[in-house]
């Protein structure tokens, strides 16, 4: 007990001389000296984290503020120029690649975004762009990622969206159904009714003989280019 107490006052010494991570190296401190050496930690770490990006140089990359454009500039920047320049006539998606080693990644992020600002390295195709966002009246996006027929969202392990974009799209693909913006569509198929059961038999028959009359042919050929 007496040395405890010996060290408790060279520890509360010290820690009104030295800085605080000697108070945390000491090993014997106060409840109110770690309160006091928490809250100059926090002060330290505020003052090195930097301010977000907000120039237009900096879009997608880690750090970067992100302000999504109102719905009416997202639907006009998929027939500009820019976007062309961009992304060409393929999809979004075509050209984007996560960091990580082999060719899809074994689990989805969560977010791209927290607190309005970029968070991870390659932040995926939607999360990137200001002027890409789902909504159920932009359909020139929302078919971009998924099947014509079905009107059901593409795999994101392909197209690479986070799962709060990936979230999004299903709920905005679920509206586009309900109000009537994207209607699915059904291939028609035409079915040749020689193949089934019964035909296959006279089918198998006829090629049979198609193919006797072949090697006929052939052989009357060979025979006269040998006399
Ligand atoms: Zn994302």
């Amino acid at each position: 007990m007496l040395s405890r107490r010996i060290f408790s006052a060279i520890g509360s010494f010290s820690s009104s001389i030295l800085s605080t991570r000697t108070v945390l190296l000491n090993g014997v401190i106060s409840r109110a000296e770690l309160c006091l050496s928490c809250h100059l930690l926090d002060a330290e770490k505020e003052k090195k984290a930097r301010p977000p990006l907000t120039d237009r140089e900096f879009e997608g990359k880690p750090g970067y503020l992100v302000v999504k454009a109102p719905l009416e500039k997202c639907i006009e920047y998929l027939k500009s120029e820019s976007y062309k320049a961009v992304y060409g006539d393929d999809p979004v998606w075509k050209n984007y690649r996560r960091n990580v080693v082999g060719t899809y990644a074994i689990r989805l992020r969560t977010t791209c975004i927290r607190k309005g600002i970029i968070s991870t390295g390659s932040a995926c195709p939607i999360c990137r762009d200001d002027y890409l966002k789902f909504d159920y009246r932009h359909t020139e996006l929302l078919k971009q990622f998924a099947a014509p027929e079905t009107l059901q969202a593409m795999n994101p392990k392909i197209t690479g969206l986070c799962e709060k974009q990936y979230k999004n799209l299903q709920i905005e693909l679920m509206k586009a159904k309900d109000r009537g913006t994207l209607e699915k569509y059904y291939v028609p198929r035409v079915y040749n009714m020689k193949y089934y059961k019964g035909a296959a038999k006279q089918q198998s028959l006829l090629l049979q003989q198609e193919q006797a009359e072949l090697d006929k042919n052939t052989s009357d050929v060979y025979v006269q280019s040998k006399t």
